[in-house]
């Protein structure tokens, strides 16, 4: 059995915090504000993921209002939430992202970032893929205020 899963997060971009994309620290003006570390394509991961296996969501297995998940380590929480996808008997066979941002360019980190998400998930790197778009100046993502990241997913069971 396959089943497909769909992540989608965004975050607010301000002054004075990291921007973490998938567990990668990248040099940027702004970062995501967030109760957690704000790794807005990690959270949108651990959606797909968690959504593919019909265990649940982010906020339901993190919620954000509690103490114990303040400035929390995504990737962190990213294992955790796999280690209940794989209890169930599920592995993955692919993890396709998209992160929107209007700066800065995502591509001289696309590598790490896939490794990364590659590394936390114990697949190889080439079932990982990972685009960069911008918002054409558009909406909060095109005016530099969010980030946005989109995930989808593929798991397999005997
Ligand atoms: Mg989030």
């Amino acid at each position: 059995m396959t089943r497909l899963g769909l992540g989608k997060d965004l975050h607010r971009l301000v002054k004075r915090r990291r921007f973490l994309l998938g567990g990668i620290t990248i040099p940027a003006a702004k970062g995501e504000l967030g109760h957690s570390d704000g790794d807005v394509l990690t959270h949108a991961v651990i959606d797909a993921l968690l959504g593919a296996a019909g265990l649940g969501d982010i906020g339901e297995l993190f919620p954000p209002t509690a103490p114990s998940f303040k400035d929390a380590d995504s990737i962190g929480l990213l294992r955790i939430a796999f280690e209940l996808v794989k209890k169930a008997g599920w592995r993955l066979i692919n993890l396709d992202c998209v992160v929107c941002c209007e700066q800065p360019k995502l591509l001289p980190y696309r590598k790490d970032i896939r490794k990364s998400l590659a590394e936390a998930l114990d697949v190889s790197i080439d079932q990982v893929f990972l685009k960069g778009k911008t918002g054409e100046g558009l909406g909060p993502v095109g005016k530099g205020k969010a980030v946005e990241a989109l995930a989808v997913c593929l798991l397999e069971r005997d």
